[in-house]
């Protein structure tokens, strides 16, 4: 291992002391900072690989390199306890804390664990580095190939017979699908790495979701699925991330054509409701009469690359990662999304999004 930049961060306690004795002296190169606050410039300033963080009797430490994240530097945390604390170092972890060292303090177990770490980020940033690259480039062909196939469906290029339209209208549309896993996969990258910005203005939810069902028209019409909608027009604007949240709707109208069988039914609806904690809000809810989910996969369903027991027809296919997205986006926009179901009866998505007060 290259020597590395390591700052110990600590209010003095006994570990990190020892810590700074242990690597004193050697190849890497050490900074010190007694708060949190102290070792922001320093972090920024000398591109810090590893921080060794004394983790002080109060839990107020950790969260304060958030900022970190938002900055874009991302190195290795390493909790030092003075106390072997189960609760604690569970919360380190929590946290984002890779390791978590308590006495007694060797110097080979220390930097063993400073190299396992670095080697740890590392590999996270290759990850991350590899998903964002093979997502543009998987998905900067797919755009040009829809480009294509609208112009020809949209008989610039000559006449077409209703057939051939329908046709190059789902070669679209699985196009479109393809290109909304991408988008998916790569909020979800964004948001482990802490790079997910939602830009969010003033918003009509029922707007928004008018516009995403008038791109599902095609589908619901050549599958024969018995569309209704319940849209209250009057709710308040919130403010929402539109094309984020036009994906959530998106991913959720989807599946429940996905899981629905041809000829089965659809309701949308978005109006006002009452979130759990009895505030006043905008709820958006989709359910179908579909295949529904087992109890056994219900409560995993909004976790990444989760797909229910096999589903056959057209809910076969899929990524595993609609779901964890829409719980995602909706949970940054303060809100909670829930399912229930019933195997064999369909299923219930409900968003509920409150109003702020004022
Ligand atoms: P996928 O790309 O597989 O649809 P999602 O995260 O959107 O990924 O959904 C995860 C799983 O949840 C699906 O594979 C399916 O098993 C189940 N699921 C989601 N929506 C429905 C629905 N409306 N009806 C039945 N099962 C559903």
């Amino acid at each position: 291992m290259s020597p590395k930049q390591i700052i110990i961060v600590s209010n003095d306690t006994d570990i990190s002391q020892l810590a700074y004795r242990l690597l004193e002296g050697g190849e890497h190169k050490l900074y010190r900072a007694e708060s949190c606050d102290l070792a922001r410039n320093i972090i920024q300033e000398e591109r810090i690989d590893v921080i060794l963080l004394g983790f002080p009797s109060s839990n107020q430490c950790l969260p304060h390199l958030d900022y970190l994240l938002e900055s874009g530097i991302d190195p290795a945390v390493i909790a030092l306890l003075d106390l072997d604390d189960h609760e604690r170092y569970l919360m380190c972890h929590k946290e984002g804390a890779l390791d978590c060292l308590t006495a007694p303090l060797t110097v080979e177990r220390l930097l063993k664990s400073i190299e396992r770490c670095v080697a740890i980020k590392s590999l996270e940033r290759e990850k991350r580095d590899f998903v964002s690259m093979l997502s543009h480039d998987l998905k900067n062909p797919l755009t040009a190939a829809i480009g294509s196939i609208d112009l020809v469906r949209e008989k610039r290029l000559g006449p077409l017979n209703p057939e051939q339209q329908d046709y190059l209208t789902s070669a679209i549309e699985s196009c479109n699908e393809v290109v909304s896993m991408i988008d998916n996969l790569l909020d979800i990258h964004r948001f482990e790495g802490g790079k997910l910005v939602f830009n969010k203005s003033p918003l009509n939810l029922v707007e928004l979701t008018r516009y995403v069902l008038h791109s599902f028209r095609g589908i619901i019409k050549q599958v024969q699925i018995n569309l209704t909608t319940r849209l209250d027009d009057n709710i308040p604007e919130l403010l929402i991330d539109r094309s984020r949240f036009s994906r959530v709707i998106a991913n959720l109208v989807a599946n429940a054509v996905k899981f629905t069988p041809d000829g089965g039914d659809i309701v949308v609806s978005c109006g006002y409701g009452v979130s759990e904690t009895s505030k006043m809000s905008v709820v958006l809810q989709v359910k179908d009469s579909g295949s529904g989910i087992s109890p056994v996969d219900l409560p995993l369903i909004f976790d990444r690359f989760v797909q229910a027991s096999k589903q056959g027809g057209r809910g076969s296919g899929g990524s595993g990662l609609g779901l964890a997205f829409c719980k995602m986006t909706v949970e940054a926009h303060c809100g909670t999304i829930k399912a229930n179901s019933q195997k064999g009866e369909g299923s219930e998505f409900t968003i509920t999004l409150p109003i702020p007060e004022e």
